[in-house]
């Protein structure tokens, strides 16, 4: 191992190609729209989109976003999950081929009121209750007629619409959704989409014609209170790093910035190079598991930019050099997740430029 490599990302490719069946076994009558958004969850927009195969499309939220897998030289079908920002925006996504949501009236003005080349494939959002993006009830079918009856937009329109709490399984609010939705949807001969992964894996109803699992995809639970391995996933990232440092600590001995934890007894401390320079949350509580050879040890004192220290406990065997696992593999993010007060879609997806990607197949 170089030393430019010893804070990495491990991507476990056959895990992410294992948890895509899982997932179309799911819903095995929809099509998979595969979420490559902030750099795919923190695992590399690029080479997750060069090793999914048969997907119906790509997600990603933004035109940026879409414009790195193109100059790539990705030629699956696009959609835009926020749209376009600006009108000048609809000339690019003719030429680059990219589908769009449309979720505001500003956006379906545009549409109407351009001049294209080409037609776009449209999705029009429906806000069944998040509230945030899309046309509500009332105004739906008036926006549904216009991108019906404007030249600039390929027929038949897809609909979509986002669940705010699938991923809490007694929720009435999902159930009252769906059931929004399909009231709009009757006479609609597009494709229709709700499922994010909390829907694949536990609304089977929301399945419809295309699904659009993320999280799950990386092999991550959508959900606080269960585990991928719950659903058959296996992470696809594995955080790992290096003691650099084992040292002995005497009773009474703080560590680390603001002395915010002292030890009780004799113990012995291993330094890890892995902090919130990396993306490693500084929030971390003491207690926040590690694995290191094969067992949980507790982060104590405060997580520094370039190192955290964790208690290795007497007389262990663990020394410079051994590997440790900060989340994935052996150690759920949700796990770490739960511990930060955080969710483990945060943790994969805010790694920083210094933790090099080590994908293997
Ligand atoms: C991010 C996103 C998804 C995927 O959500 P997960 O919870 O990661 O499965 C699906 N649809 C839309 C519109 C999104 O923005």
């Amino acid at each position: 191992m170089n030393n430019t490599s010893v804070t990495r990302a491990v991507i476990n490719l056959s895990a992410l190609q294992h948890n895509q069946q899982v997932l179309k076994a799911y819903a095995p009558n929809s099509q998979f729209l595969a979420v490559v958004k902030a750099n795919a969850y923190g695992h590399g927009m690029v080479e997750i989109a060069r090793n999914l195969s048969g997907i119906y499309a790509l997600g990603v939220a933004r035109l940026n976003e879409a414009l790195v897998l193109r100059h790539a030289g990705i030629t699956t079908p696009i959609v835009l999950f926020e749209g376009f920002f600006h009108a000048d925006d609809l000339e690019t996504l003719v030429t680059h081929n990219l589908q769009t949501v449309i979720h505001s009236e500003q956006q379906l003005n545009a549409i109407i009121e351009c001049k294209l080349d080409r037609p776009l494939q449209v999705w029009l959002k429906l806000d069944t209750g998040m509230h945030r993006l899309g046309f509500q009830a009332e105004e739906f079918e008036q926006a549904y007629h216009r991108l019906a009856s404007s030249a600039n937009v390929l027929q038949p329109i897809n609909l979509i619409t986002h669940f705010n709490c699938a991923d809490e399984l007694d929720n009435n609010i999902t159930a009252t959704q769906i059931n929004t939705f399909k009231s709009h949807i009757k006479s609609n001969s597009g494709l229709n989409s709700l499922a994010n992964s909390a829907a694949t894996l536990a609304w089977p109803e929301t399945h419809a014609d295309v699904i659009r699992p993320g999280i799950a995809l990386y092999g991550v639970s959508p959900f606080a209170n269960k585990l991928a391995e719950d659903f058959n996933l296996q992470p696809v990232m594995t955080l790992k790093s290096q003691l650099i440092a084992v040292r002995a600590h005497q009773a009474g001995e703080s560590v680390g910035y603001g002395a915010t934890w002292t030890a009780k007894s004799d113990t012995t401390l291993g330094v890890v190079a892995v902090g919130y320079g990396d993306g490693y949350p500084r929030m971390a509580p003491e207690g926040t598991p590690v694995l290191v050879n094969g067992r949980l040890v507790p982060i104590v004192g405060r997580v520094s930019m370039d190192m955290l220290t964790v208690d290795l406990g007497n007389n262990p065997t663990d020394k410079v050099g051994d590997d440790v696992t900060l989340w994935g593999e052996g150690l759920p993010a949700t796990d770490v997740a739960n511990h930060i007060g955080t969710i483990a879609y945060e943790l994969v997806t805010k790694l920083t430029s210094r933790v090099a990607l080590q994908y293997v197949p």
